[in-house]
């Protein structure tokens, strides 16, 4: 690709951004925390913390703090001390917040772009784009357990709700795990 494609490309990157924020301003959330309720869906049980959401949206402890005080007024999130470290809260989705999800503006953009009949290799575009972002920036990746390097699938395969296990954490994983997002993820 040519440097004024890659230009014009980030032009429609931001634009479409734009329009996203523009029709979550019309939702009963503003767009920080819709971005704080779609993490919180899509991460591990060992990355719900106000810290590890500050991380990941690249923005300050402050404001991520305002952003989860006004979803806990709205009822969708809880805060709870964490049972792995007393000085930490985990933050968790109630049934209002899962409900408020079924109604995330982001499904009707992923509606727009299924209907334009694009295949896979946008995804995949993206991806590399996200992921050579992350390269520059030296931010974390937070991949999914699967994909990681601590991740040991089928280890504890004679458990069947926890078969596999973190070998950072030390901690059994299930499936469902294994397609979390996670703090501590490093690519295998
Ligand atoms: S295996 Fe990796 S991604 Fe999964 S919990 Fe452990 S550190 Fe996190």
């Amino acid at each position: 690709m040519s440097e004024d494609e890659a230009r014009r490309a980030a032009d429609l990157i931001e634009r479409i951004g734009r329009l996203i924020q523009a029709e979550e301003q019309k939702s009963p959330l503003n767009p920080a925390q819709w971005e704080a309720l779609r993490y919180l869906e899509k991460a591990n049980r060992f990355s719900r913390t106000p810290a590890a959401l500050a991380e990941y949206l690249g923005s300050t402890r402050g404001t991520v703090s305002q952003t989860l005080i006004a979803l806990e007024k709205k009822g969708c999130v809880e805060r709870r001390q964490s049972t792995r470290d007393r000085r930490s809260v985990d933050m968790t989705l109630t049934d209002a917040g899962r409900a408020q999800l079924a109604e995330d503006p982001l499904r009707e953009f992923a509606a727009h772009i299924a209907a334009t009949g694009t295949d896979g290799t946008l995804e995949e575009a993206l991806s590399a784009v996200l992921h050579e972002a992350i390269l520059q920036n030296r931010s974390k990746s937070f991949g999914i357990c699967a994909t990681c390097r601590f991740f040991r699938r089928d280890e504890r395969a004679g458990d069947r709700t926890m078969p596999h296990r973190c070998a950072l954490l030390d901690v059994p994983l299930s499936d469902d795990d294994s397609g979390r997002i996670c703090a501590e993820q490093e690519p295998a």
